[in-house]
């Protein structure tokens, strides 16, 4: 079986040769953990999760790096006032890390609820400013950075100048961008308006600071990548992922910090995941098109009739390729919830099939198999990986109306795949298993008496019931559809 990936640089799908033989070095971008995470944020990790799944479901040793930004994501000019920590240290009134601390527990609660795996290591780009700082003074001593004010920048136009191509990732031209740029940033400290900053002089409000030869300051964005993607995952590794809106300047400037660095290009296949948008309108903070993900669990917004279960969400989210947009919807939502309750009553049905000593049915799981796993090594294609599973969906209720027959071998076949597919690699989880079978039916037993409570106007007792689970991090919400509980 070969794996096809496609490849952001190429411009085209390639099959994929691992550096070392059965083994992926992967990275992908994490967060900014200074705001929660939207939906649209959790759309590229979790498409980065299902690569991940299949990666390893395909028998590779991955080594999967995902970062936390925590420092440096700044807007380049290096203003105060435009550095998203400092304005939201002043709005919440807490400290740097006190607001780093804050939105790393709730991504990671975000991406638990909708059952991603944690990657293998998850740096942070504070716990990486020695490795920033060496790497700032190998670039400057190979003549591709100068030093300007107290702030270091990366020399674009030295290193075109040397052969190599800035621009080659997002097929922009540099006379181009030069003729396109005002020189806004920097207050005239860049030689050329296309440099990037590597090291930021801070100015006495900059609370996030460090001391290095250049004074005190802190890194660049782009350069806490190429630092640790560099010491986790080696000068040249397999994968590096993220967002579509990353391809530039973050990752252009990735591949000009690592050749530049290493004379060798960091990375063998660039991977871009689509965006969502909502009602066609791209999902984001800055223009309140956007909407957390507990806000659609909870139902609490404006844009949904109802809540969605997360493996509900998830699903929606698969079946969509990662390369193409997605647009969630109400009427997307409901689509995929009808999908999502069909499927996992096949796998229940599949439980309870008796097998026929002899096959007289049409549907081959061999074929059935080999056009599941086409689908998933090409490029991952994970709407026609759903499509096909559909097509044995199908032939399940055949099995549970007499319609089919099915052999014991046969069976065991269907059935291990069938779960593989389904759990492992999409990632999915019956509704019961995301939120602990026992722990549901108590929850509704206790809804149920709450409400008898409230029926008998007995609100001691109701109110009584809601604050003692609120109290073991249990809120029980009332919904249009009725009562439901958040576990927090
Ligand atoms: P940030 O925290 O802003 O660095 O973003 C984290 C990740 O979310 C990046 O990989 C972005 O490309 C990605 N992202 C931002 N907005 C969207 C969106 N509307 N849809 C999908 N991914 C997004
Ligand atoms: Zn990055």
């Amino acid at each position: 079986m070969q794996l096809k990936i496609y490849n952001s640089l190429a411009g085209a799908k390639e099959i994929f040769k691992p550096i070392l033989e059965g083994n992926v070095g992967m990275y992908v971008c994490g967060p900014t953990v200074y705001s929660n995470v939207h939906l649209g944020n959790v759309r590229t990790f979790l498409s980065f999760d299902f690569i991940y799944r299949s990666l390893t479901h395909l028998g590779y040793k991955v080594r999967y790096v995902r970062n936390i930004t925590d420092a440096g994501h700044l807007t380049d000019d290096g203003d105060v006032n435009n550095d998203r920590f400092v304005k939201q240290t002043r709005l919440e009134k807490l400290e740097p890390m006190e607001i780093v601390q804050k939105y790393t527990v709730d991504f990671h609660k975000v991406l638990e609820m909708f059952n991603l795996l944690p990657p293998n290591i998850e740096p942070t780009a504070t716990g990486h400013i020695v490795e920033q700082i060496e790497l700032t003074q190998k670039l400057i001593e190979k003549g591709f950075a100068y030093e300007s004010n107290g702030s270091v920048y990366f020399d674009v136009l030295e290193y075109n100048s040397r052969g190599l191509n800035y621009g080659e990732l997002s097929k922009r031209n540099i006379e181009e961008l030069f003729a396109n740029t005002r020189d806004l940033d920097g207050q005239g400290e860049k030689k050329n308006p296309q440099d990037f900053a590597l090291w930021k002089k801070a100015s006495p409000a900059h609370i996030m600071r460090w001391n290095s030869p250049w004074g005190e300051g802190f890194p660049g964005w782009h350069l806490e990548c190429t630092a640790m993607s560099t010491k986790y995952l080696g000068e040249t590794f397999d994968i590096h992922g993220g967002g579509m809106d990353l391809k530039f300047p973050h990752h252009e400037c990735e591949i000009a910090q690592g050749k530049a660095c290493n004379d060798a290009a960091p990375v063998n296949y660039w991977m871009h995941a689509n965006m969502l948008t909502m009602n066609s309108q791209r999902m984001s903070k800055s223009t309140g098109n956007y909407i957390l993900p507990m806000q659609l669990v909870t139902g609490e917004n404006d844009f949904f009739e109802k809540p969605f279960h997360p493996s509900i969400v998830r699903f929606c989210f698969l079946q969509a390729h990662y390369r193409s947009v997605l647009d969630i919807s109400n009427d997307a939502m409901i689509a995929s919830e009808k999908g999502f309750v069909r499927l996992m009553e096949a796998v229940k049905v599949l439980g309870n099939v008796t097998p026929a000593d002899e096959k007289q049915s049409g549907f081959s799981i061999e074929e059935w198999k080999n056009k599941a796993y086409d689908a998933l090594t090409d490029d991952f294609n994970s709407p026609v990986l759903i499509a096909h599973l559909f097509e044995a969906v199908k032939y399940i209720f055949a099995l549970k109306d007499g319609k089919e027959t099915i052999t014991t071998k046969d069976l065991e076949d269907l059935r291990s795949t069938l779960h593989a597919l389904i759990f492992d690699v999409l990632g999915l989880q019956t509704i019961e298993e995301n939120n602990n079978e026992k722990l549901d039916q108590t929850l509704k037993v206790l809804i149920e008496l709450r409400n008898q409570a409230r029926k008998s106007k007995n609100f001691e007792l109701s109110d009584q019931i809601r604050d003692k689970l609120l109290a073991e991090g249990i809120e029980l919400k009332d919904g249009r559809d009725g009562t439901f509980y958040i576990l927090n």
